[in-house]
């Protein structure tokens, strides 16, 4: 159970200076995160305000759990996702009380970096990864462009989609993104060609982080998959669509997808979204139910995120002459037609086992208006329509010298605001 606590009293304020006002970390999110100095050994690391708090050493230095300690010394998030929820919550409970009560501020403040000073790194050990498509108006949006009368096909209300996608090219926010190389056929040619992507795309979701593990050949049930999900964290599954239009049938993504993925570093626990959880909503009259292996009455009255997110693009020219980002669209989590307990779920249905720091992706966020799309190929109406710019510049398609940048934040009448960080990446930097 992700229960509501002390934790999350909106009136709760920390010691840290400006940590009340934060729009993403005041002390009622406290995320995880690898963070480093300098050239210095990375430690692991909660966000407080705009600080960065060295976990490892306040585990060392015996102010945390004692058996917590081993596992806050790793350098990777892997051993705690390893531990029982308790366990989890148990440091939450203990950096609450550290960073709440004046008193621990003289022990605390050397163990608090500026967060500028920090390099944030990727927070696991990824073994698998798995890219889900439960955003159904962007299923739709990209269905329509290639089968007009049938956007959805007769699988998509049944059973959560999804392929197997490449955990070795998953990187932190900031990495830079190379226009991948690749084999296409554009719609003119006769034949296939090989060179650089023309439509690159982002796709804006939210990832999963898998906490605990289920052995091979063992399910989790619907009623305790939402609890293998420990941590929440933004998705950009970079695109090549050319490549991906080409290559896809008959297995589905490849080359087009497994050049870069990127996440955002923090990991937003799900103790810090027990407040956020609400219904799914009902699906429309004449849906399928879902079957009995995916339907969970709890799963449904709260199984939901209230996230608002948000993408927002900069350009070259944009940032020459000093404007801000340009917000791309805005959409809410619960938009997705899965949950994400129905995922871990049916991702285990066969027996397959999911083991601590595994990543799953929701799929491309999209609401039904398109201000709402989570995708340039979706905004841009598969490249027919190109996308207006506030300073005279137009885009179908990814730009060498574009910055994606996601933002996510759980918004609730009664409770403080908490958010994610940034996602970003900027393209055509650091490869062909
Ligand atoms: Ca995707």
């Amino acid at each position: 159970m992700n229960a509501i606590d002390h934790t999350h009293d909106p009136e709760a304020g920390s010691w840290v200076p400006e940590a009340d006002g934060h729009p993403d970390f005041p002390v009622q999110n406290l995320p995880f995160g690898l963070a480093s100095v300098g050239k210095e050994d990375p430690f692991l690391a909660t966000a407080i305000g705009d600080y960065v708090l060295d976990l490892t050493a306040l585990a060392a230095a015996g102010l945390l759990p004692a058996p917590l300690e081993p596992v806050l010394a790793q350098h990777h998030l892997n051993g705690l996702f390893a531990l029982p929820a308790t366990m989890r919550r148990a440091l939450r409970h203990g950096l609450f009380e550290l960073l709440t009560a004046r008193e621990h501020a003289p022990t605390v403040i050397p163990m608090l970096q500026p967060a500028g000073l920090c390099h944030l790194h990727l927070p696991f050990r990824i073994g698998d990864y798995t890219d889900f498509y439960a955003g159904i108006h962007h299923a739709t949006n990209i269905g329509r462009q290639f089968r007009p009368a049938t956007p959805l096909l007769d699988n998509y209300k049944h059973v959560p989609i999804a392929y197997h996608g490449r955990a070795s090219s998953v990187r932190v926010s900031g990495h830079p993104v190379p226009r991948p190389q690749g084999q296409s056929r554009p719609a003119s040619a006769a034949e296939p060609s090989f060179g650089p992507s023309r439509r690159l795309d982002y796709e804006l979701e939210l990832g999963f982080w898998i906490t605990g593990e289920n052995r091979l050949g063992e399910s989790v049930p619907i009623a305790e998959a939402g609890e293998r999900i420990g941590g929440f964290c933004l998705l950009n599954d970079w695109s090549a669509r050319d490549l991906q239009a080409w290559e896809y049938q008959p297995l589905g993504p490849f080359l087009a997808k497994s050049f870069l993925t990127t996440v955002s570093p923090w990991v937003v626990t799900a103790e810090a979204l027990a407040p956020f959880r609400i219904a799914q909503p009902a699906r429309p009259a004449g849906d399928p139910a879902p079957l009995p292996y995916l339907r969970d009455e709890r799963d449904q009255a709260e199984g939901a995120l209230a996230l608002r997110l948000e993408v927002f693009l900069s350009t070259e020219r944009m940032r020459f002459a000093r404007h801000e980002p340009h917000r791309l669209s805005a959409v809410t989590a619960d938009q997705l037609y899965w949950t994400p307990a129905q995922m871990v779920a049916h991702q285990t249905a066969n027996g397959c086992n999911l083991r601590p720091g595994d990543l799953l992706g929701s799929g491309t966020i999209s609401g039904p208006a398109r201000s709402s799309f989570g995708s340039l190929a979706e905004l841009s109406n598969g490249g027919s329509q190109p996308l207006l710019l506030p300073d005279g510049e137009s885009r179908c398609f990814l730009q060498d010298g574009d910055e994606i940048t996601f933002t996510a934040r759980a918004e609730r009448t009664g409770y403080r605001t908490i958010g994610f960080g940034p996602c970003s990446g900027r393209v055509g930097e650091g490869g062909s």
